[in-house]
């Protein structure tokens, strides 16, 4: 079987592209409004203030950090656009579907393996039900 997007057309890959784009956009517009927001925080700077600027600036990195995470989401995203292997789960293989990833672009699971690997991140007991369960075992022992 081709690891192909046959499922997907070329309309929809358009569509998907398009929206993975728009969200690097705004990924790299609003790093500069983080820094421009610095700026207008140190002309109001308050001595008083200092310690909730401080917590601010680093929920502010914490946000930035996430950001450059999600960046490099899309930017896998569009790399598998290009390879036209987009819209395939990482783990099995199966279709993601159109509607689950416009509303989530940067998806590479499908439902069934990001709910059960959802699962494995709350429950380490909870298993993978196929090639990973001797690592699971492996990992609970450490
Ligand atoms: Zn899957």
């Amino acid at each position: 079987m081709a690891r192909e997007n046959s499922y997907l057309s070329d309309k929809h890959i358009g569509s998907l592209k398009d929206l993975l784009m728009a969200e690097k956009e705004n990924i790299l517009n609003d790093r500069k409004d983080v820094e421009s927001y610095s700026l207008d925080k140190n002309e109001l700077a308050d001595p008083l203030d200092e310690a909730s600027v401080n917590i601010q600036t680093s929920q502010e990195l914490r946000f930035r950090n996430r950001k450059m995470f999600y960046l490099k989401k899309i930017n896998k995203a569009l790399r598998k656009v290009e390879e036209g292997v987009y819209g395939l789960c990482q783990d099995c293989d199966v279709e993601i579907g159109f509607e689950r990833l416009m509303a989530r672009p940067t998806a590479d699971l499908c439902i069934g393996c990001k709910e059960e690997s959802e699962m494995n991140e709350r429950n380490n007991f909870h298993m993978k039900r196929s090639k990973s369960l001797g690592q699971s075992l492996q990992d609970l022992s450490k």
